[in-house]
């Protein structure tokens, strides 16, 4: 149950985002996975670069004046939307197809 899909993965304590990869990248049928100090340190650090890289590419588009557009169909994003997550790429009908695409 995910009421707003939109927000998975970003609004989320990166802590617990962090966890939850190096959860699954842990090998399936192996219960003691448990990371250490630098596993942690190294997700941390590709998810703040992640996050870098969104924020960079917002600001580009603002200098572009495409910044609030669908980078997929070019529609103006939602307000609420780009408001809750400053930097998203897509806009929520696009995001939700690409989902749809990626679990098929
Ligand atoms: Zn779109």
């Amino acid at each position: 149950m995910r009421p707003r899909p939109e927000l998975d993965g970003l609004d989320r304590n990166p802590q617990t985002v962090v966890l939850q990869e190096l959860d699954e990248a842990s090998s399936p049928g192996f219960d003691f996975f448990r990371p250490t100090e630098h596993d942690i340190q190294a997700a941390l650090l590709s998810q703040a670069r992640r996050q870098l890289e969104l924020v960079e590419a917002a600001l580009r588009r603002l200098a572009a004046n495409t910044y609030g557009y669908c980078v997929v169909c070019g529609r103006a994003i939602n307000p609420e939307r780009l408001s809750t997550l400053p930097y998203v790429l897509t806009c929520i009908n696009c995001q939700q197809r690409e989902e749809a695409h990626s679990r098929a």
